[in-house]
Order: structure tokens, then sequence, then C-alpha cells
């Protein structure tokens, strides 16, 4: 995300006749897109990646246009984006862990009329019954 940012910095700040900056700053003349989903295209990722960062895809030309701030700014948002991505899969790590150690209470047991077996679902006590009809 790091490497991306800045290119994407570098980038702007290019003659507007070079070629990686017109590519970067193309749009299309004729056509429309379809509807439905689209595949992401690399500007697409930048806007995701920039938010993430908590960077405005707004004013990006300004804050681009200055080399070591935007540095700064990249640097500090990927900090950013890394730190509440570590925070969200220490809770979804700790959600699971509290899921497996206790299990579900409130879940409905199927018991066995004839033998008192537990079953974890009605079809299951179903096939379970069949066993003491075959003989
Ligand atoms: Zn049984």
């Amino acid at each position: 995300m790091l490497h991306q940012l800045g290119w994407l910095g570098h980038t702007i700040r290019m003659p507007e006749d070079r070629l990686p900056r017109r590519v970067l700053y193309r749009q299309l003349r004729l056509g429309h897109r379809s509807a439905g989903g689209q595949k992401k295209g690399f500007k697409d990722q930048l806007k995701i990646s920039l938010r993430k960062c908590g960077l405005d895809p707004g004013s990006l030309e300004t804050m681009a246009s200055d080399r070591t701030t935007w540095r700064r700014s990249c640097h500090e948002g990927v900090q950013l984006a890394d730190k509440k991505w570590a925070e969200k899969y220490v809770a979804k790590k700790r959600r699971r862990l509290v899921t497996m150690a206790a299990p579900d209470t409130t879940r409905q047991v199927f018991v066995c009329t004839v033998c008192g077996r537990q079953c974890a679902s009605r079809i299951g006590l179903y096939s379970h019954q069949r066993s003491h009809n075959k003989q």
C-alpha cells in the first residue's frame, strides 16, 4: 500500500505530457460501462487504499504536490491502516476463541426415546432411530 501511494504521488507530480500520468488520468471518452459489478481497476484500488489510510481522495493533488508532506502522510496513513487491521484481526480472533470455549447452549438437543442418545438435529435423530427398526 505504501509503495502504491508513493507511486501515485510520484505520478501526480510528473509533467502532464508524461505517459504514466496520462494513463492515470485517463477516462472513457465514448461508450459506457455496463450495469452490475465491474472488475476493480487500479484507480478503484487506489481509492480504497486512500480511504483505509484516512486520506481524502478529493484533495489528492494538493497533498501530493509536496513530496515530503506526501511521504509523511503516506507513512502515517499506512501505519493507521495497519493498526486498524490488527485491532480488527485481534477482535475477530478473540470472538472466535470465545465461541469455541463456550458452545451454544440455546441449541436444541434431540434425545432418542429408545436408548437416550443425544442428536444435534431432528433429521439426525430420525436417521438414528431407523437403526432401532432394523431388527
Ligand atoms: Zn436410540
